[in-house]
């Protein structure tokens, strides 16, 4: 997910379990997916990785420790639901007539002791049974139905479990040939773009991953694999999903060029406080060139920022970082999105719960107002004035720290 302009459909989440990592603690000390890139021939001209994939890695495993899949009857039985079974041989299956609202798993956030582990035990089957493409145009031009719905990682101030509550682990929507199937529809019916704005200059962008993390969904399915690969036949539209995970299995789908990966950075401090499980910040900039090189488009979320005390010196520090190790082959084509800081009152109240130090930062009543949402939850914001000169200052300190670092959008 991690843009919050893409105004989620279909939300869900994940969060991990507070017995495998504390909140705070450095991912790559004890959560596991932080692994260098396995060995192997390089990607991209020379040819696609071979040797072990990583998702059968221990560290992999140690990410989705999986023993139970809750699964509607259809998708347990079709190739999709079936692949994901047979990779989780030793997980309890339980039949349920709907991937929403199953009793015991969603709507339970004040079990909160529970839900953070069930995000990486459990995982769900289900049919996607709305297929319907919406227009965005800030992210990307087109948001499509996504792949998933849910996260195996547990940022704090992830809006993606809002609308099943916060124990929501990854649903893997089982139908993804009729997921591309529409979209091929949507594609064609769209015909070439004519007209260049910022979302791309020539092609339709599509957001495949607005509930979710297509780099984690590619450890448990072929989701993700299918539709870069649908997307590389589709020489008029390009999809797009911000990651932060660095899975080195997709470097293996010869994209084309036709998927750009965007990898959420922040300062490595605010991450470690706030991205609970993912790879490390350092990490997803050293992969940039591998992805580039294996035929991704790789752009950068500058996402959230969270404005607290020194955070203009942090985010220097973090655009200097990027200007010293990224190639020039990669600063060429990059661009990022800037996207201040949303928070909500519910999820507020759940991190209370289990991690308060997030709260220090994430909610700042001085600072921020609330906003009612469509469906009814109070959302937070930092007020007009505090956004835009933070928006303005963070401009200011890529213009002169990675002045090739374009800008698309910043809100
Ligand atoms: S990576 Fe973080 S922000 Fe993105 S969907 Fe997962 S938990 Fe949410």
């Amino acid at each position: 997910m991690h843009d919050p302009s893409t105004a989620p459909d279909d939300g869900s989440g994940t969060l991990f379990g507070l017995d495998a990592l504390t909140p705070g603690t450095p991912a790559a000390a004890s959560a596991g997916p932080h692994e260098p890139l396995p060995p192997g021939p390089p990607p991209g001209p020379c040819g696609p990785r071979s040797g072990p994939s990583f998702r059968d890695s221990a560290a992999a495993r140690r990410l989705l420790p999986v023993r139970e899949i809750l699964a509607e009857p259809a998708a347990a039985a079709s190739p999709r639901g079936r692949q994901v079974l047979a990779r989780f041989p030793d997980a309890r299956l339980t039949e349920v007539d709907s991937h929403w609202n199953i009793p015991g798993l969603h709507g339970n956030e004040g079990r909160v002791e529970r839900w953070v582990r069930v995000k990486g035990e459990t995982l769900v089957l289900g049919e996607r049974k709305t297929l319907a493409t919406r227009p965005n145009g800030r992210s990307a031009d087109w948001i499509a139905p996504g792949p998933s719905n849910g996260c195996a990682m547990a940022c704090a101030y992830c809006y993606v479990p809002r609308r099943k509550g916060y124990a929501n682990p990854v649903t893997v929507f089982t139908n993804i040939d009729r997921i591309i199937a529409h979209l091929g529809r949507h594609i064609t019916r769209l015909g070439p773009k004519t007209e260049p704005n910022q979302c791309d200059p020539e092609a339709w962008v599509y957001d495949v991953g607005e509930n979710g993390d297509c780099s984690v969904d590619a450890l448990i399915s072929d989701n993700t694999a299918d539709l870069v690969r649908a997307f590389a036949r589709w020489p008029t539209a390009k999809a797009s999903f911000a990651t932060k995970f660095v899975n080195p299995d997709l470097l293996a789908l010869d994209p084309r060029g036709r998927t750009r990966i965007r990898f959420s950075v922040m300062p490595p401090d605010d991450s470690r406080l706030l991205d609970v499980r993912t790879s490390p910040v350092a990490e997803r900039i050293a992969a940039a060139a591998d992805f580039l090189d294996a035929g991704y488009e790789v752009h950068f979320n500058l996402s959230p920022v969270v404005v607290r005390p020194g955070w203009e010196e942090a985010w220097a520090e973090l655009l200097r970082h990027l200007d010293d190790v990224l190639p020039d082959r990669v600063k060429g084509q990059a661009a990022a999105e800037v996207i201040m800081l949303t928070h909500n009152q519910g999820l507020h109240e759940v991190n209370l719960g289990w991690h308060p130090r997030a709260e220090e930062v994430l909610w700042r009543p001085e600072l921020q107002e609330a906003k009612r949402s469509q469906n009814g939850a109070l959302n937070v914001r930092y007020r007009v004035g505090v956004k835009s000169a933070a928006v303005a200052r963070l401009q200011a300190l890529i213009s002169t720290h990675a002045p090739w670092l374009r800008v698309r959008y910043a809100f």
